[in-house]
């Protein structure tokens, strides 16, 4: 474990720092290790041949100046964009340099990665199962140790769902804590950029970094995030964790359950304080999801018409056309009361939920995925079952509030996440008590071995 592969993002800032490694040795020796093994898992759409400071694995729909950036998607093949996303100039101004585009679900729709129209990637804890998505490669790549960290982005779970498939932390922010001018538009109320990590402290540094008001983004109004000092150092005495009866329910499988509710007995042993709650809107969540997303993409995707961007539509893959046809239907004259409204009602209703539940918690906490991660081909063809997967996450998607993923144990040989939902812009809160579960156990230190 001595390789730098292996270091976290706090780890190698040190060693660069002490001057054990230079930044040329450090990336050789990661570029060596993909050159061996990503054959296996197609984290990688594209690698840059010039690499400069510490090596960060970019999903292929966050826009970098000169390297290819496709989205996963055959119809911006060769796309080589002219500017850097907010995000990347701000990564490069602490230091950090693009060591690859990472593969992921066309346009990020998709829970498994198949959706790329540049092959599956594959879970590298188990070559034949599924890395989770949109984010799979940036999961796979840093599960894989190709990356000292990476970003993905969520919509409705794609940084947390393939974080937990693959044994990695995963941050979704607040809905404008991270500004998305840069991030190829999948659905403009929902989509938000977050770091993949080996830790939760890497996480809070990236978010650190990445964060903060944008004027090329005017939903991006916070102020930056700043890492404080932490109001729980060593136990969580005082903390009240809220457990939603419906992220128990029918559906959630029993073996991941098990794992999921040993540790929430951990942090109980730690001191805080489970408290039930309800969030009764949950099993509206996905269909409102399904139309206001859809409606979204149909919006945002029309600019690929083959004469402004893109090639023509003819390179859409299924599941874009699939989305771009359920969107525009939903949005049409005479349906759009009964879909497109009803369901932004129902959003604002999970919302409230979510205010109510905070009433009598500081942080909710339940599974990321119902279950651990399935065998390639076993959902492709069923989307509403594909969809289902995503029931934990996209709630607090459309509520807006940040969630954080955190490796708690196994299944079947599988990782397994647990997932901390917190309040509005209170990603201090899931981040502390995140690392407080994480310096009092193992998982995270698990390495699949490929
Ligand atoms: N799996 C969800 C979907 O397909 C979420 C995608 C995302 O968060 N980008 O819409």
């Amino acid at each position: 474990m001595n390789e730098p592969v292996f270091w976290s993002l706090k780890e190698t800032i040190k060693a660069l720092a002490d001057k054990k490694i230079s930044s040329d040795e450090l990336n050789l020796s990661y570029k060596d290790r993909i050159k061996k093994l990503d054959s296996k898992v197609n984290a990688f759409r594209y690698l840059p041949e010039n690499l400069d400071g510490i090596p960060a694995a970019i999903k292929d729909v966050i826009i970098t100046k000169g390297i290819e950036t496709t989205a996963g998607s055959k119809i911006l093949e060769g796309f080589i964009p002219p500017y850097n996303a907010t995000v990347i100039s701000r990564l490069k101004a602490e230091g950090v340099g693009v060591i690859g585009k990472t593969n992921c679900d066309e346009f990020a729709m998709g829970s498994s990665g198949e959706n790329s129209a540049y092959g599956s990637t594959k879970n590298p804890w188990d070559l034949t199962k599924v890395p989770g998505g949109s984010s799979s490669g940036s999961a796979a790549a840093v599960a894989a140790d190709f990356a000292t960290f990476a970003l993905g982005t969520d919509t409705g779970g794609s940084i947390r769902q393939p974080a937990s498939l693959c044994g990695v932390v995963g941050l979704k922010p607040s809905y404008g804590r991270v500004s998305r001018y840069g991030s190829i538009a999948m659905a403009s109320s929902l989509d938000q950029i977050g770091p993949i990590t080996k830790s939760v402290a890497d996480a809070r540094l990236v978010l650190e970094w990445i964060s903060g008001s944008d004027g090329l983004d005017s939903n991006c109004v916070s102020s930056k995030f700043k890492v404080e000092s932490s109001k729980f150092k060593d136990n969580l005495k005082g903390v009240k964790v809220g457990l939603p009866k419906e992220y128990f329910a029918e559906g959630l499988n029993p073996e991941v359950e098990k794992v999921i509710k040993e540790a929430i007995k951990k942090l109980t042993d730690l001191g805080a304080q489970a408290v039930e709650i309800s969030l009764p809107h949950t099993q509206y969540a996905i269909a409102a999801y399904y139309i206001l997303m859809a409606s979204e993409v149909s919006s945002n995707l029309a600019r690929y018409d083959g004469i402004r961007f893109g090639k023509t539509r003819d390179y859409f893959g299924p599941e874009v056309k699939r989305r771009i046809m359920l969107g525009t239907f939903a949005l049409s004259s005479g349906y759009y009361d009964d879909y497109f409204v009803k369901a932004a009602q129902v959003r604002s209703l999970i919302k409230q939920d979510f205010d109510n539940a905070f009433e009598k918690c500081d942080v909710i906490v339940g599974p990321v995925s119902p279950t651990v991660a399935w065998n390639l081909g076993e959902k492709i063809d069923d989307p509403l079952k594909m969809y289902l997967s995503d029931a934990y996450t996209i709630p607090a998607s459309l509520a807006g509030l940040p969630g954080l993923s955190v490796p708690c144990g196994f299944s079947e040989g599988l990782p397994v996440g647990l997932q901390i939902l917190g309040k509005y812009m209170d990603e201090e809160t899931i981040l502390n008590i995140g690392e407080i579960y994480e310096q009092n156990t193992d998982w995270h230190k698990e390495k699949p071995k490929l």
